[in-house]
C-alpha cells in the first residue's frame, strides 16, 4: 500500500482509454495491490474519486469516497466504494451544471452531468452492484468513468467559467455552493 503521484493532464495514459479487468483477476495482488493504492491516493490528495489512470495503471477500476472534504465540503457523503468495470448510463435526461475540479487538471469550471445515472461495477470481492446514483454522487460517478475512458473535464467545462482553485474561491464558489446546496436538498444523492 502506498501513496503514488497523480498523472497530471498532458501525459498520455490519461487519454488512453483503460481496459476491463478480468474477473479471474480481481483477487490477485497486483489487482488488490492497485486497489490500495487507489484508496490511499484518493485518501492523500483529498479526492472524491481517483481513477487508475490517474496513478499511471491501465486497469479500468476506479475509488471513491467522500467523507468532511476540504476540497469539496459541499457533496454529500459517499462510502468509500470500489468499482472495476463500471458501465454507466444517464436515466431520464435530466442535467444540472456542475462546477468540478480535478486532481490531474490546476483548474475548475462549469459543466453539464446527466442528474441521475445507472453503475454497474464489481467490487473488490467480485460482486455485482446496479444502482442508481442522483446529483454530485451522479456527478461523481461520470467524472470517473469519464477519466477510465480517457476523458477530462477540460473536454466539457465551458471555458468561460474556467478558474484556478484561487480565483473560483474569491468569484464563483458562494454561489455555486448556494445553488448546489439547494439542488442536492432537492435531489439527494
Ligand atoms: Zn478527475
Amino acid at each position: 500500500m502506498s501513496v503514488r503521484p497523480i498523472v497530471p493532464i498532458g501525459h498520455p495514459v490519461l487519454r488512453t482509454p483503460t481496459i476491463d479487468v478480468d474477473p479471474a483477476d480481481i483477487a490477485s495482488p497486483e489487482i488488490q495491490g492497485l486497489i490500495d493504492d487507489l484508496i490511499d491516493t484518493m485518501r492523500h490528495e483529498n479526492g472524491a474519486g481517483i481513477a487508475a489512470n490517474q496513478i499511471g495503471a491501465t486497469a479500468r477500476i476506479t475509488t471513491i469516497e467522500v467523507t468532511d472534504n476540504p476540497r469539496y465540503p459541499y457533496k454529500p457523503p459517499i462510502p468509500l466504494t470500489v468499482a472495476i468495470n463500471p458501465r454507466l448510463e444517464p436515466i431520464g435526461g435530466e442535467t444540472v451544471v456542475i462546477n468540478e475540479g480535478c486532481l490531474s487538471v490546476p483548474l475548475r469550471g462549469d459543466l453539464v452531468r446527466s442528474v441521475t445515472v445507472r453503475v454497474r461495477y464489481l467490487d473488490r470481492d467480485g460482486l455485482e452492484h446496479d444502482e442508481i446514483k442522483r446529483g454530485l454522487t451522479a456527478g461523481t460517478w461520470q467524472h470517473e468513468c469519464d477519466h477510465l475512458d480517457g476523458r477530462l473535464i477540460v473536454d466539457r467545462i465551458d471555458p468561460a467559467t474556467m478558474a484556478t482553485w484561487e480565483q473560483f474561491e474569491a468569484h464563483q464558489r458562494d454561489a455555486f455552493i448556494e445553488r448546489i446546496t439547494r439542488f442536492t436538498e432537492e435531489v439527494g444523492s
